[in-house]
């Protein structure tokens, strides 16, 4: 007779129907919760055992746990007014796809072990390829993260230029000159820990500087490879970003690419954020020159309404991937292997989550057109906040907005000019503050030389022009506030 280990499958299908009933309540009104969690830093832990039971735990007294002292500790990021980092979006068929996938419970490492997650792979990322506009040389591979993303392609193109580092190591060698990537100063800092893990060192990241735009300046990146070449350092890769995390700002790909073409180096595009916007096809020229890149990260889980986790990576050389990552022991040999596609030969992972599954029934469930429109109305949400903005003599707009990020701040008239940035740094800083706390609306900062600023990202599903036009009020019913404080 079989054992019950498990819990009694009544008890699981009783608390299984209460728990989408709970997901649907809350995802249908979320006003009740502060889109930032209002927890002290060590209230959770203290409200927790500090040992495991020895004995069963009933489900339904987890489930009150859950709702009592875990929900009170969690910051929303399905919320409307999530306007922080970048939104995202866990749609009702991506909540589905991955209750489903913990229910499958597959390792997709190999084709074998199971071989729709493999399949599956393969169609939803080249679904998500046309979708983008990509030719079809490029092949996807899903990730956890653009920083996992990065680094694989970074690790192809540190094999692509053939120095035996995969089988030699770098330490200990005084046959290999020093290698360099290139990246902006506004790169996101995962090109950075890339190039830690892969033995460039921070020094081998090259920080090239940036215009009024935020965006590279291909002479300056050309002066810079050739200054390392002419001192007998190697180029391995060039790293444009298209949807910088601070300002979203656009590099020119297109000349960019050239640079790398000219000097034959590898070119990896971080589109991780702004990637998404290539749905929408009349902006497709923002993406110009991407698609000669030898490789590309786009993450789902951003602006492209998935479920959290899901980066892609495109490769235009898959074969560079797998002869970086590929190592295949006796015991994950198969008879079909020329035939078919591991997945784990083509990443750091052995074990792969079955995260194909909730970004095919996202796709379908959404539909291209309810993609592109939603990016669309995010996009046009940003330009008319912006405006607002300009409207105001007492804000200012400190980037473009390319795309669903603006990125502003709080300087009146009386402000202006003001001796000390570190005051107006002060007030902003403090209105972010201000605002967060409400809980009606969480967004993030960041800095531009030396400039405070706050930066409001649009990108939730259920995010409405009224959430927009409520935080802005918002916004300047604190700002004033903040004046007389
Ligand atoms: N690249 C860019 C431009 C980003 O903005 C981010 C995160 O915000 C990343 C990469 C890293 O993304 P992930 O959290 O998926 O590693």
């Amino acid at each position: 007779m079989e054992k019950h280990r498990d819990i009694d499958p009544a008890v699981f299908r009783k608390e299984g129907h209460e728990v989408i009933d709970w997901i649907a309540e809350y995802l249908e009104n979320m006003d009740p919760y502060p889109v930032l969690a209002a927890t002290k830093p060590g209230q959770i832990k203290a409200s927790l055992p500090k040992s495991p039971p020895a004995k069963p735990d009933p489900l339904p007294d987890i489930m009150n746990d859950f709702r009592s002292i875990i929900l009170p500790g969690m910051t929303h990021w399905n919320h409307p007014r999530f306007f922080a980092y970048f939104s995202t979006t866990s749609p009702y068929a991506g909540i589905l796809g991955e209750t489903l996938s913990s229910a499958l419970n597959v390792n997709a490492m190999l084709w074998r072990t199971s071989p729709s997650a493999t399949e599956l792979e393969e169609v939803a990322t080249d679904w998500l390829r046309q979708m983008l506009g990509l030719p079809n040389q490029f092949e996807g591979v899903i990730n956890d993260t653009a920083s996992v993303g990065s680094l694989c392609a970074m690790a192809a193109a540190r094999e692509h230029a053939g120095l035996k580092i995969r089988e030699k190591g770098l330490a200990g060698r005084n046959d290999l000159p020093k290698l360099r990537v290139y990246a902006s100063e506004e790169a996101h800092s995962s090109i950075e820990k890339a190039a830690i893990v892969l033995g460039f060192g921070q020094e081998g990241l090259r920080k090239i500087p940036t215009d009024d735009a935020f965006q590279i300046q291909p002479a300056a990146l050309e002066q810079a490879v050739r200054e390392d070449m002419d001192a007998g350092v190697k180029p391995i890769c060039i790293i444009p970003t298209i949807g910088t995390t601070s300002t979203t700002s656009i590099d020119p790909v297109k000349e960019i690419a050239e640079i790398s073409q000219r000097y034959g180096i590898w070119l990896h595009v971080d589109a991780a954020y702004g990637g998404a916007a290539a749905t929408v096809e009349e902006i497709r020229n923002r993406f110009a020159g991407w698609e000669v890149a030898d490789s590309i990260v786009v993450n789902p889980h951003k602006w492209l309404f998935t479920t959290f986790d899901c980066n892609i990576l495109y490769c235009r050389r898959p074969e560079v991937l797998r002869q970086a990552f590929s190592l295949t022991p006796e015991y994950l040999r198969t008879p079909e292997e020329a035939q078919v596609k591991n997945y784990n030969s083509y990443g750091v992972a052995l074990g792969r989550r079955f995260r194909a599954l909730k970004l095919w029934m996202i796709i379908r469930s959404l539909g291209t057109e309810g993609i592109s429109n939603a990016i669309r109305d995010h996009m046009s949400y940003a330009q008319q906040l912006g405006e607002s903005i300009r409207q105001n003599p007492n804000f200012e707009l400190i980037a473009p907005i390319p795309f669903s990020t603006v990125v502003f701040r709080y300087n009146p008239p009386n402000m202006k000019g003001h001796q000390n940035e570190l005051v107006v740094n002060e007030i902003n800083e403090g209105l972010l503050n201000s605002v967060n706390e409400t809980g009606k609306a969480f967004l993030s900062h960041t800095k531009l030389r030396g400039k405070y600023c706050l930066r409001l990202t649009i990108g939730n599903l259920k995010t409405n022009w009224e959430d927009v036009q409520l935080t802005w009020d918002l916004i300047q019913e604190k700002a004033v506030r903040q004046l007389v404080a």
